[in-house]
């Protein structure tokens, strides 16, 4: 499925890309901006992750990070990889997303929220993808 982003085939509200990377908001956001960066090569969890592809991907999720927070003027942010146990799509993503203090988050992703529609999740996107 992420695969299938990355070759333009199944859509998604894009926040940016590089030669390796492709940012992109998760539908089901915990909160809205929540963003997911993926390597464009199909690889499961962490682990499978050569270490010279480090510096490139997180790189990357280092300026989605910033992007995040500046675009959504959020207090903080949560980053994290879930690794096969709660890892809904087998291809190795990083969520990147907005908190606030007081934001009533209670687990680490729970409960989930939804846009409102196509064009608010456009707006999002964008917004986050201006700030990168
Ligand atoms: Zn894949």
């Amino acid at each position: 499925m992420f695969c299938g982003i990355v070759a333009g085939e199944v859509p998604a509200f894009g926040v940016g890309s590089t030669d390796d990377c492709v940012a992109f908001l998760d539908t089901r956001p915990v909160f809205k901006g929540h963003t997911l960066v993926i390597p464009r090569q199909h690889l499961v969890v962490l682990s499978d992750l050569p270490a010279s592809a480090l510096p490139g991907y997180f790189g990357f999720v280092q300026a989605v990070d910033r992007a995040v927070q500046s675009a959504l003027e959020a207090g903080g942010s949560f980053v994290a990889i879930n690794n096969r146990v709660s890892q809904s799509v087998a291809h190795l993503h990083t969520h990147v997303v907005p908190r606030t203090k007081g934001d009533g988050l209670r687990g680490f992703f729970w409960p989930r929220t939804k846009y409102a529609s196509d064009d608010e999740a456009r707006d999002y996107a964008k917004r986050v993808g201006a700030a990168l």
